[in-house]
């Protein structure tokens, strides 16, 4: 097992939940039968089903007039799926961006209609959150990543909108509260803060869900998905059981208000470190920094040659930053340990 990871996802694991579920794989809480052979027309699975659903509306106190889903695939899919089911060759959807995944988005959402960006912090190298001056918007939906993985910036704020609002919040839920009156459709993949890759979890209001178009395969229509609840073919039941295990860990632990405190005080010690570093900096607007996805860069290329070797050997895993940004990153989810983000922070002193 690596000891020190701090890769942006798929993320660490806490070791009592790995456990549990390499356990599952075995034989599932006394039931006879496997995690791998549980089928999704069982009972059982329901049971799972529902239990992972009811958790998450708890954790995040989603109101009743949302649906909840959990879905195959990962980010990228839902990303491409949104506009399949909410755009349409005449209509517009509006973009605020600020990094990588929202280029993603507005390259996917030009197969089903057009793409604005109202606002980007590109020309910054997106090293900060883009302005949000805008008061009324004519557009479908405005879309925005409120967490950006790879150039380690968050919104603190959600922007509120006169028309609906789809947020990817896949590097983010969990770590704090939402609040379900500036957003009709949340999007985020599993592998941070949930459970295995190949899961994603959406929450859409249902006056949005219902005004989605007809015109989509079932298999990709959220609508039918929705009104199947989450069951319309063999579902990911691995993932599923695996995040329950997830969510259940963090119920313990005290849910969304526990982990927001917790990941605030890792990451406010890890800032404090780097910002005293002589070695590293961090050039991100710091109203704008990551709680969950912490980036920085070494002063000079004598500096990143000590720092690759001091992480080596402490057996740090997974710190080199992403292609598109370079540098170094540190993830912060759910599952991250205190002791991990001392030695990162000692390291750089
Ligand atoms: N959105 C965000 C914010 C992400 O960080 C990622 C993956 N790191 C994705 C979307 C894409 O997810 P996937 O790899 O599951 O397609």
């Amino acid at each position: 097992m690596i000891k020190h990871n701090v890769a942006s996802g798929p993320a660490v694991y806490p070791l009592e939940v790995l456990e549990k579920i390499s356990k599952g794989v075995l034989e599932y809480e006394s039931n006879e039968i496997s995690i791998l052979e549980i089928t999704h027309r069982s009972e059982l699975f329901f049971a799972i089903r529902d239990e992972l659903i009811s958790l998450t509306k708890e954790f995040l106190n989603v109101p009743d007039d949302f649906s909840l889903l959990y879905l195959q695939g990962g980010g990228r899919q839902h990303l491409a799926q949104i506009p399949m089911n909410f755009l349409s060759k005449n209509e517009k959807a509006l973009f605020i961006d600020s990094g990588y995944w929202s280029s993603k988005a507005i390259e996917y959402t030009k197969f089903y209609g057009e793409a604005e960006i109202i606002s980007s912090s590109k020309n910054g190298n997106y090293n900060s959150i883009p302005e949000q001056s805008f008061s009324e918007l004519d557009g479908k939906y405005l879309q925005y990543c409120a967490n950006n993985t790879i150039y380690g910036t968050q919104f603190q704020e959600l922007p509120k909108a006169n028309i609906p609002v789809v947020v990817d919040m896949s590097s983010e839920i969990f770590s704090r509260s939402i609040d379900f009156k500036k957003v009709d459709l949340v999007m985020a993949c599993a592998q941070k803060n949930i459970g295995p890759a190949g899961l994603s979890l959406l929450i859409i209001k249902n006056s949005f869900l219902e005004n989605a178009n007809d015109n989509v395969p079932a298999i990709f229509n959220y609508k039918n998905l929705a009104n199947k609840n989450s069951n319309y073919n063999t579902p990911p039941i691995f993932q599923i059981c695996a995040s329950l295990e997830m969510l259940r860990w963090m119920k313990a632990k005290g849910g969304v208000s526990f982990f927001e405190t917790e990941t605030k005080r890792r990451a406010e010690l890890l800032y404090k470190a780097i910002d005293k570093s002589e070695l590293v900096q961090n050039n991100i607007s710091v109203k704008d920094r990551s709680i969950m996805n912490i980036v920085f860069d070494a002063i000079d290329i004598k500096s990143e040659q000590k720092i690759v070797e001091v992480f080596a050997n402490a057996n740090i895993k997974n710190i080199k930053g992403h292609k598109a940004r370079g540098g170094f990153r540190v993830a912060n989810y759910l599952g991250q340990s205190l002791e991990t983000i001392e030695l990162i922070a000692q390291r750089l002193l």
